[in-house]
């Protein structure tokens, strides 16, 4: 979509802190971060969120983010005391930004519930 900034980050038109990318994920340092490591994990394609997933997407998209979760955790994150994922679904949650994203936090202990 070409005024969405996650999509602009994905086609490298604006400049990010990427650490990892794949033929389907981006996955970026966060601009304003939460945690000693925050990262946001998107898909390549401009999907606006949870509602727009097809149910193509929902096996696919999903499972692709998922797998590149896994090998960011895996080779650059120092997972073992544990890590967030979390993605804002809609205004009332803070989705600020209307291209899918998950967020991946770790290097500092979260509070349950999230308030
Ligand atoms: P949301 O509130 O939509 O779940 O999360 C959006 C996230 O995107 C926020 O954590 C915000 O700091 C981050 N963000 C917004 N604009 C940019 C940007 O231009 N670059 C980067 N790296 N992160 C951004
Ligand atoms: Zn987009």
């Amino acid at each position: 979509m070409s005024d969405c900034i996650f999509c602009k980050i994905a086609s490298g038109e604006i400049k990010s802190d990427i650490v990892y990318k794949d033929e389907n994920v981006v996955a970026f340092n966060d601009i304003a971060p939460q945690a000693p490591t925050h990262l946001l994990l998107i898909p390549r394609r401009h999907v606006e969120s949870l509602q727009d997933l097809s149910t193509k997407d929902r096996t696919e998209l999903v499972s692709n983010v998922f797998e590149a979760i896994g090998k960011i955790v895996a080779t650059k994150l120092e997972g073992g005391n544990g890590y967030r994922v979390v993605l804002n679904q809609g205004p009332d949650a803070g989705q600020a930004v209307p291209h899918i994203h998950f967020h991946l936090l770790s290097g500092r202990v979260f509070a349950w519930p999230p308030g």
